[in-house]
């Protein structure tokens, strides 16, 4: 191996995103292979501050300031999963943070429509997804509780951030839409999943978590 391909080859992080996936995904019980090769691929490392690379695939959440952070890299995996995605759908995501979830999403379905309501992070995401080159995901700075009526009905709604749904989402979500979100308060939340039935909601409960708070309105930060 010559040096400059040990140096690049280092520095794309292959080895620990591999490891990552190995270890905290499919040991874990990940299975939809497309939702395994997206996390083999996408550039975690990419959307953490500098002083944070490498810790980029450690299996745990890490800060990404204003007081959020990008979420553990086996939620992501899950929360994905859960999705049941297969193409060709429109997806509205609550809570861009630094666009990492937007990121995967984005390979695994048509469009991506992130809504967060921190300015700074709304701006950090903006770039880090131009410089990981992603082209189908709109973002926007603006409280989500709202939705994004502009854009709706979408296929699936993904909610990153704790708390309790807002009746408009089930509004925006197409028939047998997906809304999935980590539901509760206090720092206790659980993954619920509710799909949109012609007559009703079906209503499922997965893994206990802790996630950073949904809160309400814009923040000019
Ligand atoms: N998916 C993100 C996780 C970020 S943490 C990532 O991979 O980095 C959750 C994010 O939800 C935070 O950035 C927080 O500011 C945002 N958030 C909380 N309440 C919100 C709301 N009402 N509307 C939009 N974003 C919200």
């Amino acid at each position: 191996m010559t040096l400059a391909y040990s140096i690049s080859h280092n520095l794309t992080f292959d080895r620990p995103r591999k490891r990552m996936v190995d270890e905290q995904m499919i040991a874990r019980g990940v299975t939809d292979q497309r939702v395994i090769d997206v996390m083999r691929l996408v550039p975690r490392h990419m959307f953490v501050d500098s002083p944070l690379v490498s810790r980029a695939y450690h299996d745990c959440s890490l800060p990404i300031g204003e007081g959020q952070t990008i979420s553990q890299p086996y939620m992501v995996a899950r929360m994905t999963e859960l999705l049941q995605l297969k193409g060709d759908e429109r997806v509205l995501e609550i809570g861009t943070g630094c666009g990492y979830q937007t990121a995967v999403l984005s390979r695994l379905c048509k469009r991506v429509y992130s809504v967060e309501r921190i300015h700074s992070l709304h701006m950090k995401a903006r770039n880090n997804l131009r410089r990981a080159r992603l082209a189908n995901a709109m973002l926007t700075c603006a409280d989500g509780l709202l939705g994004w009526p502009e854009y709706a009905p979408f296929d699936a709604i993904i909610v990153t951030a704790g708390g309790f749904a807002s009746d408009l989402w089930l509004e925006q979500l197409a028939v047998y839409g997906t809304l999935l979100m980590p539901e509760g308060s206090h720092g206790q939340h659980r993954l619920v999943r509710r799909r949109k039935l012609a007559d009703g909601v079906e209503e499922e409960y997965f893994d206990a978590c802790t996630f950073v708070p949904l809160l309400e309105g814009e923040s000019h930060r």
